[in-house]
């Protein structure tokens, strides 16, 4: 079977990824992928507003590093992203950032529930104590929903994100995922299957069943990515990927090149 692209991957830049662009470039050959995408932490106005990105005068470096792969392995396509995290305020701040390059997309992911909390954190798992799961899911989708009405974003990441330690609201949330899915649609945002969820305790890929339902229901286009913080985890679980989104409905799949949409069938 011929993969989708992996448009989620990682550098050392951001601090707590492993191994060089192009050990991820190597390992997408060997798994038999023709297209990937670098789609690193973004740097943010402060460099010491959190430590999991890349500093602002590290971005030269970053895309030397990804333009570098793209040179030594001509038989894969690579793209060159950003993973931009969307806090409300910041806007001018990522303006800046789309200007920066031709990236070949934008993913917009939202990690920050509160200017203090980054809800993925193991290091402030503790915070969960002190909220209910549907305030968490509630927060954060009214930030995924603000992320997609910017028309900053190509791609969505990991939309259900605060899953992630196996949290679940026990309320219905489907009011919560149509009002993002709604926006996503609207500003030709495609949301991503991310399989790293399968590696954490959720034991589940972002977003879930019932999301990615309403999804193709409102038309709402898609990618894959594995979310590499090493290299051996480009591709991870792809064919559970693609299986999950084939039972929904799904038989397309995005690629971007400098941020224009094409699609392709998987
Ligand atoms: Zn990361
Ligand atoms: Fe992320
Ligand atoms: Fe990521
Ligand atoms: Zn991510």
């Amino acid at each position: 079977m011929q993969w989708p692209a992996d448009y989620h991957m990682h550098t050392p830049l951001c601090r707590h990824a492993t191994g060089e662009p192009g050990e991820y470039a190597k390992h997408a050959l060997a798994a038999g992928f023709t297209e990937i995408g670098f789609s690193d932490h973004s740097p943010m106005p402060r460099d010491d507003f959190d430590d999991w990105r890349m500093r602002a005068d590290q971005l030269d470096e970053y895309i030397a590093k990804v333009c570098q792969a793209q040179k030594d392995f001509p038989n894969l396509t690579i793209r060159l992203a950003l993973e931009v995290d969307y806090l409300p305020g910041y806007e001018d701040w990522i303006r800046g950032l789309t200007a920066r390059q031709p990236w070949d997309y934008l993913i917009g992911s939202v990690h920050y529930v509160s200017d203090d909390w980054v809800v993925d954190n193991p290091r402030e798992l503790s915070k969960w104590k002190n909220h209910d799961p549907f305030e968490v899911w509630s927060t954060y989708f009214e930030r995924l929903t603000r992320a997609a009405e910017t028309g900053f974003f190509e791609i969505i990441g990991h939309a259900d994100l605060p899953k992630k330690f196996g949290h679940r609201p026990d309320r219905d949330c489907a009011p919560l995922y149509e009002k993002f899915l709604d926006a996503a649609k609207k500003n030709n945002c495609a949301i991503e299957l991310n399989t790293a969820g399968l590696r954490k305790d959720c034991k589940e890929i972002y977003p879930n069943r019932e999301i990615l339902q309403l999804a193709f229901q409102k038309g709402v286009p898609i990618t894959f990515g594995s979310d590499a913080h090493a290299p051996e985890e480009v591709g991870m679980n792809f064919a559970e990927a693609i299986q999950l989104a084939r039972s929904v409905g799904y038989r397309e799949s995005c690629r971007f090149i400098q941020r224009k949409r094409q699609v392709v069938k998987f």
